[in-house]
């Protein structure tokens, strides 16, 4: 095999590992790995890509949004399409970010607005002469699913538009996401227990599926809630010129937008919100996965435009990863103090939810034999309260093992 062939047949594989989990979370709304190892994943191809780009593959996800429109429902093409965020795990690459910014606008200055990342669905809402006539999901970024009668349950975004303060648009077309509140999402998964039904595994998830479906009292039964974050078309103009005004100029019309956000003066001060938000994480109302960071200014929103994909003035700063993917090196004994030997996985360092972890415990002969586990297997590490991890032997079947960290 050439090298060329070998990158190749790296980059395939990672493609269709990539395109399966795609339809188990976009099209089934029933993901099979944790988004972090997917986000591994995905960076693999992309790593792979930046350094091979003559072996990029045309079906590569790397350039496209993943949603795809169920047929079940009606496709509607966005005018303005939806697209998705790139994405920065650590300062560096927030700083980087920065840098790229900076160098398109030389001598300008920056602020940045910050916002929660919320980890539910995205619409699009259509606002003509105040009255929501068509709530869409994302779809693939170009063509999404007609979810209007749906979206019309959720109680506490406006059917109609009423402002004492603000000339209600012709159009308006607002983008947000549609999550389960933490409160409701536990309610409905006690309440589904009680009666023996499927419980959902994430408020994500829940969401998902209650809105893509095709009877809305489904939806209507659920706690949804939509909060805005954007706004795609305004006619006539707005007038208004940077996002953080966006944002607020929505709540005139009663939009429910994130409970924590900022406009910061540097990325120094990005990165301190970064921090205070993860502190803050577990007394929010709603699940994020991290923030996003956008430029502030409406008009140098312009002036940086669009990659395929994602813009180039946002990124989403996502929280350490609660699970990761890397290989078994070697498995070892190890003498305890008693005597006792004990096997041990030697990993290809991998950082999780914090720590970087290089062992873990296999416990004993047995789970080696349960799990199969052997040198050379990808394995996924799972951070599992404050002290253990959680090891998986394969990235494609799911079996749950606890093994503890190893010292
Ligand atoms: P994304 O979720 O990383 O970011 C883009 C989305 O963020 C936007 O479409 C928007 O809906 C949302 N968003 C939330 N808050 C926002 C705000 N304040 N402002 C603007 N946008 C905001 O990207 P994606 O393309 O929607 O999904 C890719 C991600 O989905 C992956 O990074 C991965 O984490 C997850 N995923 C997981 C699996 C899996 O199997 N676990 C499969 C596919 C995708």
């Amino acid at each position: 095999m050439t090298q060329d062939s070998t990158i190749k047949a790296q980059m395939r594989q990672l493609i269709q590992i990539l395109a399966k989990h795609n339809h188990a979370y976009y099209v089934m709304d029933q993901p099979t790995i944790e988004d972090s190892e997917y986000d591994q994943l995905f960076h693999q191809l992309k790593a792979l890509e930046q350094q091979y780009p003559e072996c990029i593959q045309a079906d590569t996800p790397t350039n496209k949004v993943g949603g795809q429109a169920l047929p079940k429902f009606d496709s509607i093409t966005h005018v303005v399409p939806m697209l998705s965020l790139g994405n920065v795990f650590n300062q560096e690459d927030l700083f980087a970010f920065a840098r790229r910014i900076e160098e398109r606008l030389p001598n300008q200055k920056i602020q940045y607005d910050v916002e929660l990342k919320f980890d539910g669905l995205a619409i699009s809402l259509w606002y003509e002469n105040g009255i929501l006539v068509r709530g869409v999901t994302r779809g693939d970024g170009e063509t999404g699913e007609d979810i209007t009668q749906n979206v019309k349950t959720i109680r506490n975004l406006p059917k109609v538009l009423s402002s004492d303060l603000v000339k209600i648009p012709t159009l308006l077309e607002v983008r947000g996401e549609v999550l389960m509140p933490k409160a409701g999402f536990e309610k409905l998964n006690a309440e589904n227990e009680a009666k023996g039904e499927k419980t959902f595994a994430n408020p994500r998830n829940a969401a998902a599926g209650s809105l893509r479906q095709l009877d809305p009292a489904v939806a209507a039964s659920r706690p949804l809630a939509f909060y805005a974050y954007g706004i795609a078309q305004c006619e006539p103009n707005h007038g208004l010129t940077s996002m953080s005004e966006s944002l607020q100029w929505l709540t005139n019309f009663g939009f429910a937008v994130g409970e924590r956000h900022f406009v910061c003066d540097s990325i120094q001060e990005v990165q301190e919100k970064y921090e205070q938000i993860n502190a803050e994480r577990p007394n929010l109302s709603v699940e994020i996965d991290g923030m996003v960071v956008k430029v502030d200014d409406l008009k140098q929103q312009q002036q940086l435009g669009f990659l395929s994909r994602e813009p180039r003035w946002a990124t989403a700063y996502k929280f350490p990863a609660v699970a990761a993917l890397t290989t078994v090196e070697n498995i070892d004994w190890q003498v305890g103090r008693t005597g006792t030997l004990t096997p041990v996985a030697r990993l290809n360092p991998v950082a999780v939810g914090g720590v970087t972890v290089s062992n873990v415990t296999l416990h004993n002969i047995g789970e080696i034999h349960r799990l199969d586990v052997r040198v050379g297997d990808t394995v996924s590490v799972y951070r599992s309260g404050d002290v253990g991890v959680t090891m998986n032997s394969s990235v494609s079947s799911r079996t749950q093992l606890d093994f503890q960290m190893a010292v």
